[in-house]
C-alpha cells in the first residue's frame, strides 16, 4: 500500500455526495427535491404540515388510528394531534414487545405569531403587534415580503382558515425598517438589538373607512374587509393562531441548481423525507412510526410537543392492543430523531470547528449530542447505537457525515432526542444540513435530504 491508499483506508474524509455516488443518484435527488418544493409551498405552517400530511397519507391507504382495535400486520393508519401534529404508523411482522422504529421530526418553525389583541391604527397606518415565536434573528424579519397563515375561532365557535399573501395578485405585508440615510442612532444599537420585539409591527392597512372626520378610520376599514371576508370582529383575534411567514416560495439556488432556498427548511426537510419514507415502506419487519411534531422551536412543551405524552400514548394504545405495557414496547424501540444541523458557511467559518461540522452536499448529518455548555442538555446517543446506525448506512452507501453545532461554547442548542431517549428509547440525531438556519430563507442541499430519505427508508426496513 502506498501512501495515498493507506489514507483513504485509514482516514476519515467525508466526500462530496455527487462525487461519491454519482450522476443517477443526483438526477434522483433532483426529481425527489421537486416533491419537497412543493409541500414547502403548500405546507409553510405546522397546521397546514399536518393537512397536507395527512392527505397525501389518506390517498396511499393510511386510515385514521382507533385506539381500541387490535392492528395486524401491513396495517397503516395515522394518529392527528389537535390538527398540529401527525403521527404515521405501518404495521410490522414482529411483535410489538421487539419495540417500534420511530422517525421524529418537527413541523414548527420560527416565525411571528400575532398577539392576542394585535390590531392597531398609528398616523394613519394599520398594524399588527407581533410576539416572535423560536429563535430569530429579529432584523432579518425586516422589509421582506410576509403573509398571515392560521386559524380564527369566533364568538359562535365556528373555525375560520387564514392563508393570505402566497398566491399571485394576493396582497402581502410587511415590517418597516430606518432608511440608512437616517439610520445613524439605530447603527449604533448591537446587531440583536438592531430591531427590538416590539418594533416587530406588521402593516396590514392603510386607507381610510370613507372620508369621515373622526380615529381610527383605517384601523376601521381593515376590520370591515377582514369581517367581510372572514365574519370576524376584533375581539375573535383572542382566539386565533395567525403565524406571520416570509411569503417566499422554495426555489433552486445557484447556476447549478444544487440547493434549495426556503422559509421553514428547519425541519421540513426532515419532516418531509421522514413522511415519504412512512408511505414507501413496504411490509416492514417492525412497526414503524413517523412522528411529525410540533413546538420544537419553544422547547417541546404543550401538548402539541414532545414533552407532552401524546406519542407514549399512542404507543400505549397499540401496546395495550397487543396485551402489552407501554414500556414492554419503549424500552427495545429505537428511534432517528430527524432534525437538522448547522451547515459549515464559508463566510462565517469561525463558529465552527471544521472537523466535526457538517458541510452541504456531504450527506445526512449524524449528530451524537447536541445540547451547550459541557454537553447539558443532550440525550447524547451510546457508542453502540451509533454504531449500529453507522453500519446501516454504510451498507446501502447512504452518504453520511458527522456533524456538531458549532464549537464548543460557541452557544448550541436542542432537538426532541432528549425527550424521546427519557422515554428509554435508543435515540439519534440524523438529519439535514442547513445554511442560515432560522432565516427567513434558509438554503439546503438537494442531495443532503435525498440521503435523509434513503436513511429513513432503511431505517424502516430493518430486518
Ligand atoms: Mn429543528
Ligand atoms: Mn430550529
Amino acid at each position: 500500500m502506498n501512501t495515498e491508499e493507506l489514507k483513504n483506508e485509514l482516514f476519515y474524509k467525508p466526500k462530496h455526495a455527487a462525487v461519491v455516488s454519482g450522476e443517477e443518484t443526483v438526477s434522483r435527488a433532483n426529481i425527489f427535491a421537486e416533491g419537497y418544493k412543493e409541500f414547502l409551498n403548500n405546507a409553510k405552517t405546522e397546521r397546514e404540515a399536518t393537512a397536507v400530511i395527512k392527505a397525501q397519507a389518506q390517498r396511499r391507504g393510511f386510515v385514521e388510528f382507533d385506539p381500541y382495535k387490535q392492528y395486524k400486520q401491513g396495517e397503516k393508519v395515522f394518529f392527528v394531534n389537535r390538527d398540529k401534529s401527525i403521527i404515521l404508523a405501518v404495521i410490522g411482522k414482529k411483535p410489538l414487545n421487539e419495540g417500534v422504529k420511530i422517525a421524529a421530526a418537527h413541523i414548527d418553525s420560527p416565525r411571528l405569531d400575532l398577539k392576542p389583541n394585535p390590531l392597531y391604527e398609528s398616523d394613519e397606518l394599520a398594524l399588527f403587534k407581533t410576539h416572535y415565536y423560536g429563535g430569530i434573528k429579529k432584523y432579518q424579519w425586516v422589509a421582506i415580503p410576509l403573509a398571515l397563515h392560521g386559524v380564527i375561532i369566533k364568538a359562535d365557535g365556528t373555525k375560520v382558515d387564514v392563508k393570505i399573501g402566497e398566491e399571485e395578485g394576493e396582497p402581502k405585508f410587511v415590517i418597516s425598517d430606518i432608511l440608512p440615510h437616517l439610520g445613524a442612532e439605530q447603527g449604533k444599537r448591537t446587531l440583536s438589538e438592531g430591531i427590538a420585539g416590539e418594533e416587530l409591527n406588521v402593516i396590514v392597512g392603510s386607507l381610510p373607512f370613507k372620508n369621515d372626520e373622526g380615529s381610527e378610520l383605517v384601523k376601521l376599514n381593515v376590520l370591515k374587509l377582514l369581517n367581510e371576508k372572514y365574519g370576524i370582529k376584533e375581539a375573535d383575534f383572542l382566539s386565533a393562531e395567525l403565524e406571520v411567514v416570509p411569503a417566499f416560495k422554495a426555489d433552486d439556488i445557484g447556476f447549478d441548481r444544487g440547493l434549495v432556498g426556503s422559509y421553514g427548511h428547519d425541519d421540513r426537510v426532515c419532516a418531509y423525507p421522514a413522511a415519504m419514507a412512512a408511505f414507501d415502506v413496504e411490509n416492514p419487519e417492525f412497526t414503524v412510526l413517523t412522528v411529525l411534531t410540533d413546538k420544537e422551536e419553544t422547547g417541546s412543551d404543550g401538548n402539541t410537543g414532545l414533552q407532552s405524552d401524546y406519542m407514549k400514548n399512542f404507543i400505549a394504545y397499540l401496546a395495550k392492543g397487543n396485551g402489552l405495557d407501554v414500556f414492554e414496547v419503549l424500552s427495545k424501540s429505537e428511534c432517528l430523531s430527524a432534525d437538522v444541523n448547522s451547515a459549515y458557511d464559508p463566510t462565517f467559518n469561525s463558529v465552527f470547528e471544521k472537523n466535526n461540522t457538517s458541510f452541504l452536499n456531504k450527506g445526512v448529518v449524524i449528530t451524537k449530542y447536541t445540547g451547550a455548555r459541557g454537553k447539558a442538555g443532550t440525550s447524547d446517543a451510546s457508542a453502540e447505537y451509533m454504531g449500529k446506525i453507522r453500519r446501516m448506512l454504510d451498507e446501502d452507501n447512504i452518504i453520511w457525515q458527522i456533524g456538531e453545532l458549532g464549537k464548543v461554547d460557541a452557544g448550541g442548542g436542542g432537538t426532541v432526542a432528549k425527550y424521546i431517549a427519557n422515554l428509554d428509547v435508543d435515540v439519534v440525531d440524523l438529519g439535514v444540513p442547513v445554511l442560515s438556519m432560522h432565516a427567513p430563507y434558509e438554503v439546503i442541499s438537494k442531495l443532503d435530504i435525498y440521503m435523509a430519505y434513503r436513511a429513513f427508508v432503511k431505517f424502516f426496513e430493518q430486518k
